[in-house]
């Protein structure tokens, strides 16, 4: 049955060895099954034909007949253009080309109905169409109407005749040969149940739609299938996991009952105590616990973490927690240590810098279980650092590091592995969370601390500098502390620096009497931790920095963020540097200063920021504008290769796949059944084509 996909492509009429070989360079496609699977990425609209005095402002590309009334050159002999004056019964448009003007006019005439087909475009209210295909109406030959398949080709494939008329066209060879031979991939009762055409026709109808209806039927049976079998994996290996690695149990908590009774310094929120009751579901599971532990700047993910090192600690365990800075590490520790102090908890802090007589100490009171609890950065993760019983790993901001690492960590116990809990301060929307990590539990704080003013944010433009920087004046005289931000995109970047430097200089122009400190990668790290805890400590009062400040800092009295070039940084980057003002009890804002000119996705940016304070909108947003790939870094980026389904836009069908596969597994976790035979005989083809799965893995 597989064999006759994975045919390879040269053998269909018309493609021969020399196109083969370039229609895998350029697209990868080897096998009829790669072909059959090289889905159109949209389809042009000659259904219809349009009127001129239909098209709107956001037309995309329409059909239109009408007659040329008049043409002619226009411009300078080497820059001559083609306009042609185009009408139909409802008004009139320009057709315009900027080359091959002569030849095209030689082979136009005035009088005779020509079908259009374009994008319009329209300037200072008058349409016209750029570079139109135009060909003369032949009535009859176009009365079906029908949805053209167009495809992603390439310069070099074009050269080769192969633009997406000729793919089509092969499309065709190749379903003429295969077609009836297209295996069902899902059971039957699920066709039924959603309504689904079969994989076949869903194949056949992609790439030649009979009408939109039925295309919209097998694009969302593709776009379902495709999830699907990503989810049915993803879920399918967490319970192996779960089934095959035993975790210890926290069920003593003396010392937490004592920290909540005598030693809490707030009330939690409601949101911090669901998470905290759903990790200690999980050490009383007895299968060691994987768990995403997302939650918005400020939402207090630190006091979760320290109580849960305080079931591990309460059960004989040691407790570790990994930052992904040294200044991250060290106010970790500053804050854990109070906690840790007041129970008579033993903690200490490891980072690259630790000295090694130090380290000697801390790696034998490791080993001998006399420390408790270990803070640090991936020093963490070095083969001398050995526990006694490492019970549980917290990991901060896990963007950061990547799977390998958290292998590292879970190593660290070969008895039993310790549980791991990792923590997020970007906001992940929910469709790719479960995507990305599928195989994690996850665990949402969706709360702030009752009490927060929400953060004013305001746009500004560079000319309004000067009333910003009376604003900045009058919060400092009330006694606040103030942050300026430039981007500084590479730190080897010189013209950012040299940006960075003028701005201090105006700053501290603009501010001859107050205190103020810069921050930069370029600095060496003992000045930049002096300059820092200069401005935490309260004797600075504005910092002018470039990220570096970005992640975590923690400086309640500091109330304004002053973003310069907002428009150069990403939605994400904006919100964490937002992120460190508000943290205090005072009114904070939030100050994005760009130039006049935007591009249409930097305006979405400030509007997104101005409108909105919620992590989660904001990492949507972001992931409309700019894809999932780039959220997520690397590591996992395997799994996002999907061939039909977006993850930006197709959030709800996603959910329904991994309701589906759910289900599924657990009536059958073996999908042992008959009525689930399709299931399995898809993926062990997914295997062994590796096709998308084996990058997932
Ligand atoms: P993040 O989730 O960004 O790591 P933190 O844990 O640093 O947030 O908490 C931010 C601030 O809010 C800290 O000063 C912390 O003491 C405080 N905080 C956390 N939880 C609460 C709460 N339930 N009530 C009041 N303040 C809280
Ligand atoms: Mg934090």
């Amino acid at each position: 049955m597989a064999s006759v996909f994975e045919t390879k492509i040269e053998y269909i009429k018309g493609v021969g060895p020399q196109k083969a070989k370039i229609l895998g360079k350029e697209l990868g496609l080897f096998t009829y099954g790669d072909l059959i699977q090289y889905y159109p990425f949209r389809y042009e609209d000659r259904t219809r034909f349009y009127k001129l005095n239909e098209i709107r402002s956001d037309s995309s590309t329409l059909q239109i007949k009408g007659t040329i009334a008049h043409m002619g050159l226009v411009g300078p002999p080497r820059k001559q253009r083609l306009v042609a004056k185009f009408k139909d019964e409802t008004g009139m448009t320009e057709l315009v080309w900027f080359s091959g003007a002569k030849w095209i006019m030689s082979s136009l005439k005035v009088g005779p109905e020509y079908v259009i087909y374009g994008k319009p475009n329209i300037f200072r209210g008058s349409v016209s169409f750029p570079h139109p295909e135009i060909e003369l109406f032949t009535p009859g030959s176009k009365t079906k109407g029908y949805l053209h398949p167009v495809y992603h080709t390439t310069e070099i494939l074009k050269r080769r005749f192969l633009d997406s008329k000729a793919i089509s066209k092969i499309q065709r060879r190749v379903f003429e040969v295969i077609g009836n031979k297209i295996p069902e991939t899902l059971p039957h009762h699920m066709l039924e149940h959603y309504g689904f055409m079969g994989k076949a026709q869903a194949l056949g109808q992609i790439h030649f739609p009979k009408d939109q209806k039925n295309l919209d039927n097998a694009t969302s049976r593709l776009k379902f299938e495709e999830l699907f079998f990503v989810q049915l994996k993803l879920l399918g290996e967490r319970e192996k996991r779960q089934a095959s690695f035993p975790g210890m149990i926290f069920s003593e908590i003396p010392r937490v009952s004592e920290f909540y009774n005598n030693h809490l310094p707030f009330d939690l929120t409601g949101a911090q105590k669901r998470v905290i009751k759903e990790i200690r579901k999980d050490f009383a599971s007895g299968k060691q616990m994987n768990r995403l532990l997302q939650g918005d700047v400020g939402s207090g993910k630190t006091i979760v973490a320290f109580i849960c090192m305080l079931m591990a600690v309460d059960n004989n365990a040691q407790a570790c927690l990994m930052a992904p800075t040294e200044i991250l590490a060290h106010q970790h520790y500053q804050g854990l240590k109070e906690y840790a102090k007041a129970l008579g908890l033993h903690i200490a802090i490891l980072t690259g810098s630790t000295k090694k007589s130090e380290r000697r100490i801390l790696h034998e009171m490791l080993r001998s279980g006399d420390l408790h609890l270990l803070v640090g950065t991936h020093a963490l993760l070095e083969d001398e650092v050995q526990f006694k019983n490492l019970g549980l790993c917290i990991i901060d901001e896990q963007h950061r590091f990547g799977v390998a690492q958290r292998a590292r960590l879970w190593n660290k116990n070969k008895t039993i592995h310790p549980h791991i809990l990792v923590m997020t301060a970007t906001p992940i929307p929910r469709t790719l969370a479960m995507t990305v990590y599928g195989d994690l539990d996850v665990s949402v704080i969706d709360e702030l601390p009752a009490g927060r003013k929400p953060i004013q944010t305001i746009h500004k433009f560079d000319s309004n500098r000067l009333r910003v920087f009376g604003f900045i004046g009058e919060e400092i005289k009330k006694g606040r502390q103030v942050y300026i931000v430039y981007p500084l995109i590479e730190e080897s970047d010189t013209l950012d620096l040299k940006d960075l430097t003028d701005g201090y200089e105006s700053v501290c122009r603009a501010f001859p009497d107050r205190h103020v400190s810069i921050v930069h990668g370029k600095m060496k790290s003992d000045v930049k931790d002096y300059e820092m805890q200069r401005f935490i400590k309260g004797e600075t009062h504005i910092m002018v920095a470039t990220t570096v400040i970005e992640v975590g800092v923690n400086v309640p009295n500091a109330s304004v963020m002053v973003i310069e070039n907002a428009e150069r940084f990403g939605l994400a980057q904006l919100h964490q540097l937002r992120g460190r003002v508000g943290r205090g009890g005072e009114q904070s804002y939030c100050i994005l200063m760009t130039g006049v000119k935007l591009s249409k996705e930097g305006k979405t940016r400030m509007e997104t920021m101005v409108r909105t304070n919620n992590g989660f909108e904001i990492a949507d947003v972001d992931l409309k504008l700019r894809g999932p790939g780039d959220l997520t870094g690397t590591q996992q980026s395997g799994v996002l290769d999907l061939l039909i389904a977006d993850l930006a836009t197709d959030g709800k069908i996603l959910q329904e796949a991994r309701a589906a596969a759910e289900k599924i597994l657990d009536e059958d976790p073996q999908l042992a059944l008959g009525k689930h035979s399709p299931l399995r005989a898809h993926i062990s083809s997914l295997k062994k084509s590796a096709v998308n799965w084996g990058r997932i893995s």
